[in-house]
């Protein structure tokens, strides 16, 4: 293919990628291929990425689940990364994000690509960060571009940039509770801070929209102003870098460059409508991905349940990726179990919003796992379950085995069982 997606879809032709993502989400190719072209859908699908299943983001389709893996400076390795992509995997992530910081993190970067057969996304700022040996006065606008250029290479597909947080906009930031909570958005802003200049990345927008062409990298344009808090939630901060976000969507459609948003964060849960149709409107449409939101400040050890409320909601107003949270949240690196559990979190976020959208094919599952409940049919309901291995295991716990089933559960017991009641007087009635 010659060019991106976006532009082979402007130019009415369908790619192998679209047909491929059309076919997983049971639509027509022409159907994604109209909302690639709309900008409200886009395929993060670098052609250096080999075996990849590419997946169309886009409100008309299956909502989406972003897992966040990677080392932090202190905890993990590469084979724990790679224990985490695994456990992503297998819970049903759509796409990972590799945040790798640190010693090592383009080794496990590359080893994440291989064995990914999902859209893989980085923030390239932290390679850099970690490039001027996390000194910010060695960070310069063409390290930036470089390491840009060399994750496009390596098959990146998505990459997080934090092109909105303007000089401007810092003072705004500065008097909220929180301050930045975006690891990207700091250290743009400590640079910005530091050299009395303006955003690197958006003053040399055009060059990374350069690169993202040539490699179809789809840009995930980052919220450094996130807010951290219930407190901080739709201020001035946020809006104005949400003005920038959307300039910068029309540039990079103009340029043929696929673009997403990111959005919160933390978001009292009757803010949520609000921000998702705001950014709708402010940036013409593109898919918004979102972190949560979390919507309540107060449950560290649950966050993964309180952002997965908010998750729910966001995507029925409007967001296509739902970026996990996980248990871990706030308070350390996650465990390849907690990616598991923050994936399958999301993942009944997702399918909740999808039922109530009317997502094709979505409810159909809910019906028959109705079906299986009411034959007793234990098998078909851990096969329709979105976590199986876990439905099982805990039917197993409760001294019940898979293969002789049963007519019933310990929880109500035989004698008080209401669907093996329902059961019997339907026998009688026929
Ligand atoms: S015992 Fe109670 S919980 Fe278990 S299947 Fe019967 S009605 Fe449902």
């Amino acid at each position: 293919m010659m060019g991106t997606q976006l532009e082979a879809a402007a130019g009415g032709l369908i790619t192998a990628a679209m047909k491929a993502a059309a076919r997983a989400e049971g639509v027509s190719a022409e159907a994604v291929r109209r909302q690639v072209e709309s900008g409200r859908a886009v395929i993060p699908c670098n052609p250096a990425h080999k075996n990849l299943r590419p997946a169309v983001v886009g409100r008309a389709f299956r909502t989406k689940v972003n897992a966040n893996i990677g080392r932090s400076p202190e905890v993990s390795s590469a084979r724990g990364e790679m224990r985490k992509l695994l456990a992503a995997l297998e819970a049903g992530a759509d796409t990972v994000m590799d945040l790798s910081v640190g010693a090592g993190l383009g080794r496990i970067r590359r080893r994440i690509i291989a064995g990914c057969p999902v859209p893989v996304g980085t923030v390239p700022i932290y390679e850099a960060f970690c490039r001027a040996d996390g000194r910010i006065e060695r960070l310069d606008s063409q390290l930036i571009l470089d390491v840009i250029a060399e994750q496009a290479e390596e098959g990146v597909d998505f990459m997080t940039l934090h092109a909105g947080v303007l000089r401007r906009m810092l003072p705004l930031a500065m008097r909220r509770k929180l301050g930045i909570v975006s690891r990207g958005g700091a250290i743009i802003a400590r640079w910005m801070c530091r050299f009395g200049r303006e955003n690197p990345l958006y003053e040399r927008w055009g060059d990374v929209l350069e690169i993202c062409r040539r490699h179809d990298v789809t840009v995930s344009l980052g919220d450094g102003l996130r807010p951290g808090c219930q407190a901080d939630a739709s201020d001035a901060a946020q809006f104005a870098e949400l003005e920038t976000l959307g300039e910068l969507v029309r540039i990079s459609r103009r340029a043929g460059v696929q673009a997403m948003v990111e959005g919160p964060g933390h978001i009292p849960f009757d803010q949520i409508e609000m921000n998702i149709r705001r950014e709708q409107k402010i940036c013409s449409g593109a898919p918004f991905y979102v972190l949560g939101p979390v919507v309540t400040d107060v449950a560290p050890g649950y966050d993964h349940i309180s952002a997965a409320i908010g998750a729910t909601a966001a995507a029925f107003y409007g967001a296509s990726l739902l970026c996990y949270v996980t248990p871990s949240e706030h308070l350390g690196l996650p465990t390849a179990e907690e990616v598991r559990t923050g994936v399958v979190a999301f993942r009944i976020a997702a399918h909740a919003a999808d039922i109530a959208l009317g997502i094709p094919g979505a409810r159909q599952r809910d019906d028959a796992m109705a079906e299986a409940r009411m034959k007793m049919d234990w098998r078909a309901q851990f096969r329709l379950a979105l976590d199986g291995r876990m439905a099982a295991g805990r039917f197993r716990k409760s001294g019940r085995s898979i293969p002789e089933g049963s007519d019933h559960c310990t929880m109500c017991g035989r004698d008080f069982c209401a669907v093996r009641a329902s059961r019997e007087m339907r026998r009688r009635a026929k």
